[in-house]
């Protein structure tokens, strides 16, 4: 499931490729993953310039000429590819291509969605602000400190592990590296927030950073369908210390891992290092 760093290699691998590129046309293939009417989309983005691709906790927003930004929440198995002229084509099959967008120069960017829980919306730029401003901060960002993640946890009884899935109280976070900065921390993630002490907020703090900007080094995790722009597998499942290693040996301690679900979703823990 893309998360934060893979959103962010999307985008920085876009960048690359696409920007002041103009879209031509729009092809939709698949409409289910379009918040509105199709024509209207497509009058939103055709003839537009991509002036510049950014991240917003796990989406990748594109901005267009005119004040127009192009939105991507990538859902489950969301992908967004370039196929530029003068580069090998990123190995994927045209199956669950959902849109196309063909550009002037002759590429096309691809919005490529296998299950198809992603959404794809064209927002003018006050809309775009007003859903922006309901996020969290960014965990990456300066706004977001040891201090004020102390305080905002010591207000909610959510267990932490669904706090830090909130995309109000912090954006980006989704339950890959939610477990892995608790397994870092050394906090059960079944611990209601509000009962995390200051130094373990900061312990969770440094490593919530580190994981999540360790995994944007790696490219991000794929277990099966995320794909950078270019088409690359994400190299960061080979360092998980916990999700999806149940029954393996804590890297830390001698404890084994468990699974289990917390409010409706797998978490993943070492018992014994975990308080
Ligand atoms: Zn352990």
């Amino acid at each position: 499931v893309p998360e934060l760093p893979e959103a962010e290699t999307i985008v920085r691998g876009l960048r690359r490729l696409v920007v002041g590129q103009v879209i031509e046309r729009v092809q939709v293939i698949h409409a289910d993953v379009l918040a509105g009417a199709p024509a209207q989309f497509k009058k939103c983005v055709s003839g537009r310039t991509i002036e510049g691709i950014e991240r917003r906790g796990k989406n990748v927003i594109t901005r267009l000429s005119g004040d127009r930004w192009l939105t991507v929440n990538l859902g489950m198995t969301g992908r967004l590819l370039a196929q530029m002229p003068g580069r090998p084509a990123p190995l994927f099959p045209g199956k669950h291509h959902a849109i196309r967008f063909p550009l002037e120069g002759g590429g096309v960017l691809v919005y490529d969605d296998i299950r198809r829980f992603g959404t794809v919306e064209c927002l003018s730029g006050e809309q775009w602000s007003a859903r922006s401003a309901a996020l969290g901060p960014e965990p990456l960002g300066e706004l977001f400190t040891a201090s004020s993640l102390f305080e905002s946890l010591s207000k909610s009884r959510s267990p932490v592990r669904s706090w830090l899935l909130d995309q109000r109280k912090v954006a980006g976070v989704g339950n890959i590296y939610a477990n892995e900065a608790l397994w870092g921390a050394r906090i059960h993630p079944a611990r209601p927030a509000n009962q995390i002490t200051r130094a373990e907020a900061k312990r969770l703090h440094a490593h919530l950073r580190a994981v999540l900007q360790t995994a944007i080094d790696a490219k991000g995790t794929t277990f099966r369908d995320y794909r950078t722009a270019e088409g690359e597998q994400g190299e960061y499942a080979l360092s998980l210390a916990v999700y999806g290693q149940q029954g393996e040996k804590c890297p830390r301690c001698k404890g084994i891992v468990e699974r289990s679900v917390i409010a409706g979703r797998s978490a993943f823990f070492c018992p014994k290092c975990q308080k």
